[in-house]
């Protein structure tokens, strides 16, 4: 019989109706689970947060509590179930697919557009979608599973408020599809680490996220770049990584924020798309910015935050954003 470890830390799919909106109910969830008949071949233990949160209040301190008890618990079971409101969850899992180095478990995100109380709930075969994953020795990664589709983490963006889908990875072919028969697409699956499981342990790190767009917000981005003091930042660009190389200041400020130290990485504003420098407006290495291929927004940060929470120079720093480390990147 598998074990499977359940972190439950909040999200829709174990809220209640209030007159204030959806909220979080202590408990709702662990009574809930005990419906779970068609598991019952699975040996399931649940650790249900003090404070369960809507996603939208995720802090860093939350993710340094997910590792530390994954990485506690790792050896006593087969695979984890994160439950997590869907509002930040590609993030979530983003940082736990860089930050859980030489996972050979499954690590398995998942929560509801419907809460659990409904009687459409999306809940249901979510969770036992997910629970089903968790149990896969194969399954060396963090994924999500929703609306019927295994999806890789760090590959994963929330698509849609209202309808069932809720994520996407963006074209990519997902890793396994929950239909009348499930389809496990193994060929896609991560390889089996070589390395030890070493967690790292997450430092709260000034990173920031800018997107370009026409007009004012150009202006005050080219005058934030001068003068921010942060580590790392994500620059959302135009189409393949184009930026308005005649605008009097914004280049001039990429360049002189990666000389203060700065990493930068440059990912398409695009919801599929990748860097490329096909334009002059995207001849922009000479600036400094590194890369970031096909990454989604949430996978670059979640990179930035986990490399700048090592001891890795900045040199190496900049040269690991452009590896494939957890799949989360097309590498040319
Ligand atoms: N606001 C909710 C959350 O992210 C949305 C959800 O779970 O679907 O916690």
């Amino acid at each position: 019989m598998k074990k499977i470890l359940i972190i439950y830390t909040g999200g829709t799919i174990g809220m209640d109706y209030s007159d204030n909106g959806l909220q979080v109910v202590p408990g709702l969830f662990k009574s809930q689970l005990q419906q779970l008949a068609p598991v019952a071949n699975v040996h399931i233990d649940l650790i249900e947060y003090e404070n369960l949160i809507d996603s939208s209040e995720i802090k860093i301190t939350h993710w340094i509590q997910m590792i530390d008890q994954i990485k506690r618990a790792y050896t006593s079971y087969d695979g984890f179930v994160i439950i997590h409101g869907t509002d930040t969850m590609a993030y979530t899992a983003s940082v736990l697919a860089f930050a859980l180095k030489g996972l050979s478990k499954p690590v398995v995100l998942t929560g509801a557009q419907l809460p659990l109380v409904h009687r459409r709930s999306d809940g249901w075969s979510n969770l036992i979608d997910a629970l089903y994953a968790a149990g896969q020795e194969d399954l060396h990664e963090v994924v999500i599973s929703f609306d019927h589709k295994l999806l890789r983490g760090c590959r994963a963006r929330k698509v849609s408020t209202d309808k069932f889908i809720g994520f996407d990875s963006m074209g990519k072919t997902p890793l396994a599809e929950f239909g009348i028969n499930v389809s496990w697409y193994k060929d896609q699956w991560m390889q089996a680490r070589q390395t030890e499981f070493l967690p790292i342990v997450l430092k709260p790190v000034k990173i920031l996220v800018i997107s370009l767009y026409p007009g004012y917000t150009t202006d005050f981005v080219a005058e934030c770049l001068a003068t921010v003091q942060v580590k790392g930042l994500v620059l959302r660009t135009y189409g393949c990584g184009n930026i308005p190389l005649q605008h009097p200041q914004l280049a001039k400020s990429i360049q002189k924020a990666s000389e203060r130290g700065i990493i930068i990485i440059n990912v398409t504003q695009v919801t599929e798309g990748c860097i490329a420098s096909n334009y002059t407006n995207g001849k922009v290495e000479g600036l400094g910015m590194v890369s970031g291929s096909d990454m989604t927004t949430e996978a670059a940060l979640a990179k930035l935050t986990v490399l700048l929470s090592t001891d890795m120079s900045d040199t190496a720093i900049r040269a690991a954003i452009g590896y494939n480390l957890a799949g989360e990147l097309t590498q040319k």
